[in-house]
């Protein structure tokens, strides 16, 4: 029972914090941080004001959310207090939102209170988003109908005429709407190109001839293989296939013949690894295999296996039969060489392959 509380707990802690590191919270964070600011020294003008003339009850409220509100433009510029960061935005409201029921029970000065009550729907949307903005004003819009509206003017120390409550009911909650709309078409445009930056990152990382990973996204791949082999103090080999004489290919038969060459010698690659193993397009008709949690002695029969599988796949086109060898370069993963020295000495010991004959598996060293 104890371990499933901890992993619970864990998990809403991590989701907690993945969700502080969007930028849509941080856009929410830095938006609530400015209101805070602005809002606290709009009060504390305010009371000053309300002291000048003698309003005390008022200058009290306006100095007590001032002070809220700085606390909380402090405490949401502060990286220390991250965790608290949601709480710490529903408190800012919260006074403001009191500042706001109190100013519509007194008038302010003049009867005037009431006009800051408009400013709070674009600030309640930026503070909570478009579903809890939703509520809040709602619930806001209650509250000021209730302190409007009930007889005998309970929760008035003022009068308002009649036709300035219906007035402020209706403007204030035609405000509300048009901010909730301005407020949906925003997050539905920020989604929306979250998903498109994802799409774009993704499809940057694939090879659109053979669908497998770029070199840009197989860089990526290759990072996070050596952070695990480090971290789990494992190795892997990385392994360079050149295609011999792929030049030949392209002469006789055409590029576009060249293309489907290299969708089909990916296809048998594709076929022929481990489930863990990772295949790229590393550049034209050069192909990179991770191979984890792999050493170089493992290594060597897959590759040769490999190599065999390729020599005997051969192309069919229409009367033609065209035969593919490979050349392959390998390097195992040790304490004394970067990722990008392993990748160089695969490729040196693919070009001693090439050098003595092609179609054969070197090891480097
Ligand atoms: P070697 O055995 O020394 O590797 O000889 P090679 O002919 O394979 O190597 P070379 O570097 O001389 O030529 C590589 C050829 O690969 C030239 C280039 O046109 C072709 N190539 C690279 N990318 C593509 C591609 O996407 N499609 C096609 N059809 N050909 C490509
Ligand atoms: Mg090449
Ligand atoms: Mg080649």
């Amino acid at each position: 029972m104890k371990g499933f509380i901890i992993r619970v707990s864990r998990h809403y802690r991590r989701v907690l914090l993945q969700s502080f590191s969007d930028k849509e919270y941080s856009y929410q964070r830095y938006l609530a941080a400015f209101f805070g600011l602005i809002g606290s020294v709009i009060s504390f003008a305010m009371g000053i004001n309300s002291i000048l003339i003698d309003l005390f009850g008022l200058a009290i409220s306006l100095f007590a959310t001032s002070l809220l509100l700085f606390l909380s433009f402090l405490l949401l510029m502060s990286d220390k207090y991250v965790r608290y960061h949601n709480g710490i935005k529903y408190m800012a409201l919260v006074a403001l939102l009191s500042l706001g029921a109190y100013l519509i029970h007194s008038g302010g000065v003049d009867n005037s209170g009431p006009l800051w009550i408009y400013i709070f729907p674009s600030v309640i949307f930026a503070f909570c988003g478009f579903k809890i903005g939703i509520m809040i004003n709602v619930v806001f819009c209650a509250i000021l109908i209730l302190i409007l509206y009930t007889p005998d003017n309970y929760f008035l120390s003022t009068l308002y005429p009649v036709a300035f409550k219906s007035r402020l009911v209706l403007s204030f909650s035609t405000t509300v709407a048009l901010s909730a709309f301005y407020e949906a078409t925003r997050h539905n445009s920020y989604l929306k190109m979250k998903r498109l930056k994802v799409k774009f990152e993704q499809e940057s990382q694939i090879d659109e001839l053979t669908h497998l990973p770029n070199r840009r996204g197989m860089r990526k791949k290759l990072r996070e293989a050596y952070r695990k082999a480090i971290t789990s103090n494992q190795v892997f080999t990385l392994a360079v296939f050149d295609i011999d004489h792929f030049k030949n290919v392209n002469d006789c038969f055409g590029h576009e013949i060249g293309d489907e060459v290299l969708k089909h010698v990916s296809d048998v690659l594709s076929d022929g690894i481990r489930e863990q193993d990772i295949l790229s397009r590393w550049g034209g008709e050069e192909f990179l295999l991770l191979l984890p949690n792999t050493n170089g002695e493992e290594a060597f029969p897959l590759l040769e296996e490999m190599r065999k599988l390729i020599e005997k796949s051969h192309y069919h086109k229409a009367n033609e039969v065209i035969t593919i060898t490979f050349s392959i370069g390998y390097c195992e993963m040790s304490d004394t060489v970067s990722l990008s020295e392993m990748i160089h000495l695969a490729d040196v010991s693919l070009y001693k392959a090439k050098q003595t004959g092609r179609n054969k598996v070197l090891a480097h060293g």
